[in-house]
This record gives C-alpha cells, structure tokens and sequence, in this order.
C-alpha cells in the first residue's frame, strides 16, 4: 500500500509510523527524519533546509521534491511505502500526484491523526527536541494550519482521506488506523 500520513506536531505520528511500518511491511519515507540526516551530513539540501527547520518553517518545496523524488526512486518503494511528513503543502501534494500519474502508481490513502492543539503543546513540552521550544513549537502549528491543513480538503475531494482520532492509548489508536486502513483497501477495491 501507498499511504500519507498527515498530523499536526506531537500528535504521535512517530509512535504510530513504528507500528503501521511493521503492520503494512513498506519503507518508511519521513522528510523530517531525511532532512535531519541531510543536515548531519552537511549536504546541499541540508544545508538549505537547516535555518527553516531551526525556526520551525517549512524547507521549500523544490528541495523537499527532489529529496522525496530520490528516495522513491529506490527499488524498495516499488510496491509501497509510508510517506510520513509529505506532503504539507498543496505545491508538494501536486507534485507527488503527477510523479505518482506519471508512473501509473496509485495513492491508497491519506490518514489523518487529529488531536486538539492544546494537547498537543502539553505534550511537545515534555519531548526536548530544539524544535521543541514554545516559540519555535508556535511557528510550527502556524505552518500546520496555514500550509498542510488545507491538503485535508484536497483529498477529502478525491476520497483518500480517513481521519483518526488521535487521543488515547497508543493501542487503541493504531486499532483506528488498522481500520481505516481497511477502508481504504476495500474502496481500493471497488475502483
Ligand atoms: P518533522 O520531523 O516531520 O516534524 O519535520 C521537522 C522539520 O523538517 C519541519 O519543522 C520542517 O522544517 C522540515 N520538514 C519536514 N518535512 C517537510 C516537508 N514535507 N516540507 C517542508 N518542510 C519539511
């Protein structure tokens, strides 16, 4: 299967990519966790992302394109993958439905972990990471709302999208996404 998962920082997207990774056996496509290596390893894209993610922005969408478009190139994402992190603008949604088309490839689904903003800062308070901090975590939500919310919307329109109620214990979660991700498969089916 090929599936975006979208949500909005500390909604536990980390702890539930581990499980749905194991549960569907594909790659894991994270930008963020590719970015931060690209950073580590001083490359060209590295370099550019840094200031962005250090202030919480969003990398522009050329770098995060090619980095995405160079890792699905990899044999291993021939039969699926989890794109975890990507797309948050429309401009990169586009571009992975026309690198998608012009492959023949379909998008199984778009899930959405959804948790209320105001528990989600209790819980970023205790994770420690330097994007982490209140003025950067602020930054962060701004982009959410004003740059990847609206991809909900625009898969909504082409029925990809399922959304997943984000509170509670992180088994009771993962049992959502098993099932949404079984609606998925049947729509899959039907088409
Ligand atoms: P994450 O680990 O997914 O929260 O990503 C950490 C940071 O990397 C974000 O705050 C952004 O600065 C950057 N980033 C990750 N994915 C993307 C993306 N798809 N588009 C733009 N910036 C991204």
């Amino acid at each position: 299967m090929r599936v975006v998962f979208i949500g909005p920082p500390g909604a536990g997207k980390g702890t539930q990519s581990q499980r749905l990774l194991k549960y569907l056996n594909v790659p894991h496509i994270s930008t963020g966790d590719l970015l931060r290596e690209a950073v580590k390893a001083r490359t060209r894209e590295g370099l550019l992302a840094e200031q962005y993610m250090n202030e919480g922005k969003l990398a522009p969408d050329p770098i995060i394109i090619e980095l995405v478009g160079k890792r699905l190139e990899k044999p291993d994402c021939l039969h699926g993958c989890l794109l975890d992190g990507f797309p948050r603008t429309l401009g990169q949604a586009r571009a992975l439905d026309d690198y998608l088309y012009d492959r023949g490839i379909p998008l199984d689904g778009v899930l959405e972990l959804k948790v209320d903003e105001e528990v989600l800062i209790k819980r970023l308070a205790g994770r420690g990471r330097t994007d982490d901090e209140p003025e950067i975590i602020h930054q962060r939500f701004a982009a959410y709302r004003e740059q990847t919310e609206p991809l909900l919307e625009y898969y909504q329109e082409q029925g990809l999208l399922e959304t997943i109620d984000g509170v509670g214990a992180a088994d009771e979660v993962f049992e959502r996404i098993r099932t949404a991700l079984d609606r998925l498969e049947d729509r899959a089916w039907q088409h």
